[in-house]
């Protein structure tokens, strides 16, 4: 078993360097970009770990599909757009780009600080030593980023100018493997901005940030999954089922009510708990958003089929149109 890993990490190696050699230091050298040498080796890293991910997530979970659909489809027109988001989204280096422009920058802000002597916030102040236990601080920054991110995610509800961005991942009707992606490119700067803002505060170094997005967002492809499935009871209430994130995206209970929308966790359904939007009702409803269905005989609103004109109309909906 030991050397079938050995063997994988080093044709990983392998092609991570030719891809180095062949392509991204020629045109480095050739625009000027010899600085940034050692950030474009991590680049392709990142990169080919996308693409084993999407591969493997695939593999396993197209099967799960066919088995045990939540819902069944006559056609599978809908799901084309969502595979274009999920490549765009998960190679398109966004978040890691962002991590690498944010960490020098917030470097340089820690140090200006502690010259004026304001001490920056790390784990490690409030347990010393943390951080350098590895499996203890993944967890722990794990635990501070879904919290993170479920108030984020509540943010994209209740604030008007982010739903009418956000919408759009709520308008796909045939929720799928790839529909975790389908974002406006201006929802994913602003949350991934604020995403790993948060992880350079909090001191997440960048071998764990890429672990973190990984564990993430394997997660995050199951839930979008067109699975029957449920984690069980409690399994619901450890960690966010197909079923759980299916109710968010529900007509009528995903967006609306006191709180715009119930069950916001990326992972743990705890935050919902903790926060009063929980809703575990069983049950594989229909997912959208009511203004799309038609009413008294007109059409509903359009959210858009492709790519451009999904990205235009939420562009719209953001001036109020
Ligand atoms: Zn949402
Ligand atoms: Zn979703």
């Amino acid at each position: 078993m030991s050397a079938v890993i050995d063997a994988a990490v080093q044709a990983f190696a392998a092609v991570q360097s030719w891809i180095f050699l062949t392509i991204v230091e020629p045109l480095l050298f050739r625009f000027d970009g010899a600085g940034v040498m050692e950030e474009a080796y991590d680049g392709i890293e990142f990169f080919l770990l996308g693409l084993v991910q999407i591969a493997m997530l695939y593999a396993i979970l197209r099967p799960l599909e066919a088995w045990r659909p939540a819902e069944r489809w006559t056609h599978r027109r809908d799901v084309g757009v969502d595979v274009l988001y999920t490549f765009l989204h998960r190679l398109g280096l966004f978040s890691l780009g962002l991590f690498f422009v944010l960490d020098p920058a917030v470097d340089a802000l820690a140090g200006h600080l502690r010259l004026e002597g304001i001490a920056g916030f790390n784990l490690d102040d409030l347990w010393p030593g943390v951080t350098s236990i590895p499996l203890v601080a993944f967890a722990l920054y794990l635990l501070v980023l879904d919290l993170a991110n479920y108030w984020i995610h509540r943010g994209q509800h209740r604030l008007r100018w982010w739903w009418a961005l956000h919408s759009l991942h709520h308008s796909q009707r045939q929720m799928s493997l790839w529909a975790d992606d389908r974002n406006h490119l201006l929802d994913d700067l602003v949350r991934d901005g604020l995403f790993a803002s948060i992880a350079v505060v909090i001191g997440v170094q960048p071998g764990q940030f890429v672990l973190l997005l990984i564990a993430t967002r394997s997660v995050e492809t199951l839930q979008h999954a067109n699975l029957r499935l449920s984690f069980g009871r409690w399994g619901e209430r450890l960690l966010a089922s197909p079923r759980f994130h299916r109710r968010h995206h529900a007509i009528g209970d995903g967006h609306e009510g006191a709180y715009r929308g119930c069950n916001f966790a990326v992972l743990f359904p705890l935050w919902d708990v903790l926060f009063g939007t929980a809703n575990f009702e069983p049950g594989y409803p229909a997912t959208g958003i009511r203004d799309q269905l038609d009413s008294d005989g007109r059409a509903g609103r359009d959210y858009g089929r492709g790519f451009w004109a999904q990205q235009w109309l939420g562009l719209r909906r953001l001036v109020g149109r």
